[in-house]
């Protein structure tokens, strides 16, 4: 029943937000790496402030919520066993070459989804809840390239791309070329845990989300926030780790920009664009998605640390700046392994990208 340790109110090295323009160059990535002044750590009574607020709730409180929770039907899921907890969210890998406005425009909406996934989380929502919570709320941002932000292709058409995966039971879902669904990452979890397959396409997954009850829009919602047209990837992407130190991956996306009608790419495809397994990690990719689907990228990473024995970092390294890169393939990851250490390496001009952790 003791108060939480005090961090330090700036909240840092626990979290911070880093913004993709901050570095340079190919196959740089590391806070060393970042130029003077780029380093951005959450203001005080942001993010990870709140987590030193408050006192710990109190044993058995824990212990009724949980009793409450298992014994329950239909009871909301908690995960409430461990303290710690992680969150990673990418907001795309790309040039990230915008004005200072447009970046805190970013950064802003970047905390926003922290914020949210580290609500799920802090309250024992599992990793998955938490994948959806975040990703949704870049989904409806207008300024991801995804869900209502999202790239139109040659044709003029928004085609949606999103997918998920469950670190415990390697269970997952997916959808690919939709035009009618608002948050395609719920969808995809509706194709997990409402159907026997993994990746509905086209109609076939939006009548399947009408019948499971999720939004449905016209083409016409789709519009980014004037002035936020992203053309060079800006896909969105979360990997989490709950207070069960379950792992959770999910990505979202509208493609390519003037990619072919019923182009898919990386983002729903289990093993390239988004993998998550206990035994080793959870990755969400962004770049050029042709490049991942021939890497088979995410997976690659959990492969290498399963059978080759590598860490996160040696892993997530090796499959971007060596195999994406040799292929000739842009792009980054975010990786989140089940010690809850986390990599995000790029080879592009920027990635968006954040994490909490507490
Ligand atoms: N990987 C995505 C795709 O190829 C694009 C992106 O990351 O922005 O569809």
């Amino acid at each position: 029943g003791e108060d939480r340790p005090n961090l330090t109110p700036s909240c840092a090295p626990k979290c911070e937000v880093i913004f993709g323009r901050l570095l340079r160059g190919y196959f740089r990535v590391g806070p060393r790496d970042l130029r003077p002044g780029a380093y951005s750590e959450m203001a005080p009574n942001s993010v990870c402030h709140t987590f030193s607020e408050g006192p710990q709730m109190k044993p058995y409180i824990s212990l009724l919520v949980f009793l409450f929770s298992t014994l329950m039907p239909g009871a909301a899921p908690t995960c409430t066993q461990y303290e710690d907890f992680t969150l990673v969210m990418h907001g795309g890998a790309g040039s990230w070459n915008i004005s200072v406005e447009k970046e805190e425009a970013y950064r802003l909406k970047i905390q926003e989804t922290l914020e949210t996934g580290k609500n799920v989380l802090q309250k024992g929502g599992t990793s998955l809840d938490a994948v959806i919570a975040a990703i949704r709320v870049m989904e409806d941002s207008a300024i991801f390239n995804a869900g209502k932000g999202a790239v139109r292709n040659s044709q003029n058409v928004v085609e949606l791309d999103a997918s998920v995966m469950d670190g415990n039971t390697l269970r997952a879902g997916a959808v690919a070329a939709v035009k009618t669904i608002k948050n395609p990452v719920h969808v995809a979890l509706l194709v997990m845990e409402h159907s026997s397959h993994v990746l509905l396409t086209s109609q076939g997954a939006e009548r399947f989300a009408e019948t499971n009850g999720a939004t449905i829009v016209d083409p016409s919602y789709f519009k980014p926030a004037p002035g936020y047209l992203v053309h060079e990837f800006g896909t969105v992407g979360v990997v989490a780790r709950d207070r069960c130190h379950n792992l959770a991956a999910g990505t979202s996306t509208g493609g390519l920009q003037g990619k072919l009608p019923g182009r898919v790419g990386d983002s729903p495809l289990i093993g390239s664009g988004t993998y998550a397994n206990n035994q080793t990690c959870a990755v969400s990719a962004t770049g050029q998605g042709e490049y991942f689907i021939r890497g088979v990228a995410a997976h690659s990473i959990s492969a290498l640390m399963e059978y080759g024995g590598k860490s996160l970092s040696e892993a997530a390294d090796f499959i971007i700046k060596k195999k994406i890169s040799s292929l000739g393939g842009a792009g980054g990851v975010i990786a989140l392994d089940i010690a809850g250490n986390i990599a995000m390496p790029f080879n592009t001009n920027g990635m968006a990208r954040g994490y909490v952790r507490h």
